[in-house]
């Protein structure tokens, strides 16, 4: 089996959570496995060295675990983009609207220099709202998303829309 088709049978189909109608797509499993989990690493790696990356964005919560292990190999630094009144540091913050409401991520406002080549990370891209509002708040310190990285990509809901300009990578799709 090759390394995508084992990360597809490693993702596991949650029917109607949180809410009816969603399908969750829970990765614990990829975490789980040590094949798995190292796989997956070595493709978000693996892109973020073709654009000398020089810092990885992260976002709240699973996106810390797949950004985390590939800063580490990449030896670059790590910024988290953390749900509203987590982070303790003076921050920017940014809202955007969801299906039901709205949603505010922040970032420190130190985290990011102007110029530096970031490299933005989450499991999975659905609507493209939380990437898109994080690419914002990067760009505002002056940063340039070079690659914008997802493990999952739900193709129906054409997040990509929500990050103009930038260059978008994900591996598995629905
Ligand atoms: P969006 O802002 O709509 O692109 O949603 C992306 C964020 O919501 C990511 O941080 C995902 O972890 C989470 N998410 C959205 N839809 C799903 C889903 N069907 N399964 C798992 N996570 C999801």
């Amino acid at each position: 089996m090759d390394d995508i088709s084992f990360l597809y049978s490693l993702i596991r189909n949650i029917p109607d959570f949180p809410q009816p109608g969603i399908q969750f797509k829970d990765i614990t499993p990829i975490l789980a496995d040590p094949k798995g989990f190292r796989t997956s690493i070595d493709l978000f790696v693996a892109k973020c060295r073709e654009s000398n990356v020089q810092k990885i964005v992260g976002i709240d919560a699973r996106g810390f675990l797949f950004g985390a292990a590939a800063a580490y190999a990449l030896g670059v630094g790590f910024i988290p983009v953390r749900k509203a009144g987590k982070l303790p540091f003076t921050r920017l913050s940014h809202s955007y609207t969801l299906e039901y409401g709205s949603n505010v991520i922040e970032m420190h406002d130190d985290a990011i220099l102007p110029g530096e080549r970031v490299a933005l990370i989450d499991d999975l891209l659905a609507t493209g709202g939380t990437a898109g509002a994080a690419c914002k708040l990067v760009a505002q310190l002056g940063g340039i998303v070079v690659e914008a990285i997802f493990l999952i990509e739900l193709t129906a809901l054409n997040g990509h829309e929500q990050l103009p300009g930038v260059p978008v990578t994900t591996f598995l799709k629905y």
